[in-house]
C-alpha cells in the first residue's frame, strides 16, 4: 500500500493554490486565543470556525470519539505550560461512530472489511457519552501539571445543528 507518484496530485494543486494567498510566514506556533480543544477525528467538525476562530488561535487534539487520552494530557500539559492555552474544551459529539457500536460491534466490522481477524485491535468505544465526558473534564482539571488557572469545560457539539451544549 506505498504511495505512488501521483496518488496526491489533488491536493498537492490545491495546497499551491492555498500557499500563494498565504500569509502566516514566521508567525509563532502559540496559541492566540489561549484556547485548546479536544475533540472527535468526525469530518463534520470545524474545531476553530464552530467557536469563531482562525489558524493560530488554538490547539487543536483530536482522536475517535475526543478522548481525553494520555496522549491528549501531554499536548494540555505543553499547551497550558508553554502555548499560552488558559481555556480548554472538551467536545465530543453527537452521533459519534465510537458510541453507537460496541467495541465487539466494531471488531466483527473492521474484520469484515479487512478479511481478517481485528479482536485484537482495540477500539475505545463510549457506552455512556456524558458519563465519560465527566471523567474526561475531571482528568484535565485534576492533573497535578496543569495549573488550576486554567478553565476546562466538556460540551457536546450537535452535528445536526452546529450548536455547541456546556454540559460540565
Ligand atoms: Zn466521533
Amino acid at each position: 500500500m506505498g504511495a505512488h507518484t501521483g496518488d496526491f496530485d489533488d491536493l498537492l494543486a490545491a495546497n499551491r493554490a492555498y500557499a500563494e494567498t498565504f500569509d502566516m510566514a514566521g508567525f509563532d506556533g502559540i496559541a492566540h486565543a489561549g484556547v485548546a480543544i479536544v475533540t472527535c477525528m468526525d469530518s463534520r467538525i470545524a474545531p476553530l470556525t464552530m467557536v469563531g476562530l482562525r489558524p493560530g488561535d488554538a490547539k487543536i487534539f483530536r482522536n475517535p470519539g475526543g478522548r481525553v487520552t494520555p496522549q491528549a494530557l501531554e499536548a494540555l500539559v505543553l499547551a497550558t505550560h508553554l502555548l499560552n492555552v488558559h481555556r480548554v474544551l472538551v467536545v465530543p459529539h453527537t452521533r459519534c461512530a465510537m458510541t453507537a457500536s460496541s467495541e465487539r460491534e466494531l471488531r466483527k466490522r473492521i474484520g469484515d472489511s479487512a478479511g481478517l481477524d481485528a479482536t485484537w485491535q482495540l477500539f475505545s468505544v463510549v457506552e455512556d457519552q456524558l458519563a465519560a465526558l465527566e471523567d474526561d473534564v475531571q482528568k484535565v482539571r485534576a492533573h497535578p501539571l496543569i495549573p488550576d488557572t486554567v478553565t476546562v469545560g466538556g460540551f457536546l457539539y450537535d452535528v445536526d445543528t452546529g450548536l455547541l451544549e456546556q454540559k460540565f
